[in-house]
């Protein structure tokens, strides 16, 4: 995995693509989607029919961090013509909205149930050193800022605490009839990306961004790891 990682840095990369950052999660029992990365429309359909419609397509691209700010994610992709079309909208969209941007490829994911957004991170304090976060996720995170932060390592006890303090708590316990999430499935997910940072000195921040979470364990659809 060092390897893997020292590899990103000699490329030159900042923040590490989909499919790199992918295996060091993987390498760290952290969930993700099935994912794969096409070059063009004809390698977008076949790749979208091998892992299973409907599928989500994003934007790879070095110069775009906020993929969907850019027309870059598009959900819900249910069949080939769908596809098609999306392959279309998607550099239409990326050349008007970033006219600069080199496209490294299209990142083709399945598409995952609908589930509670939460953010799970890590950074490097300067005083502290290593720290995860986990909060509500979503497009109000600036707005609520509801995020508590722990030293890492941590202990799946002290990440279960982590989460009992924020108040996205009460919606992952259930609110309104609706099943309770999987909330030690999450703390095993902060336990792990504490265990990343800490395994691995180039890696300067982390962002799961969101993880969706169910009644029956999480995954992490966006993951963005920085290093340098
Ligand atoms: P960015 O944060 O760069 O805009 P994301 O990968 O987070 O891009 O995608 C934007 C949004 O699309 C996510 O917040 C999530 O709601 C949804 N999304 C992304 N990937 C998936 C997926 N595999 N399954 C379901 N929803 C997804
Ligand atoms: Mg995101």
């Amino acid at each position: 995995m060092k390897g893997l990682i020292q590899q990103c840095l000699q490329e030159g990369h900042k923040v590490m693509p989909e499919l790199e950052a992918q295996k060091l999660c993987a390498g760290h029992s952290i969930p993700c989607p099935p994912t794969q990365v096409a070059q063009d429309k004809d390698e977008c359909v076949a790749i979208a029919q091998s892992i299973g419609y409907p599928v989500v397509m994003k934007v790879l691209s070095r110069q775009i961090v906020h993929k969907s700010d850019a027309g870059g994610v598009i959900v819900n992709i249910r069949n080939d013509e769908e596809m098609a079309a999306a392959f279309t909208k998607m550099n239409d969209a990326i050349k008007k909205n970033c006219p600069d941007a080199k496209i490294d490829g299209f990142v083709i994911q399945k598409m995952m149930p609908s589930g509670i957004e939460v953010v799970v991170g890590a950074l490097r304090n300067s005083q502290f050193g290593p720290v995860v976060m986990f909060g509500m996720g979503g497009i109000y995170i600036e707005v609520f800022k509801d995020v508590e932060f722990r030293l890492a390592p941590l202990s799946k006890e002290e990440a279960l605490r982590q989460i009992e303090e924020t108040k996205i708590a009460t919606v992952l316990k259930g609110v309104r009839g609706q099943a309770p999430c999987d909330i030690d499935a999450l703390a095993e997910l902060i336990v792990n990306v504490g265990k990343l940072i800490c395994d691995f000195e180039e890696i300067k921040e982390i962002d799961f961004n969101p993880v969706l979470s169910y009644p029956d364990g999480c995954v992490a659809v966006d993951a963005r790891i920085v290093i340098g």
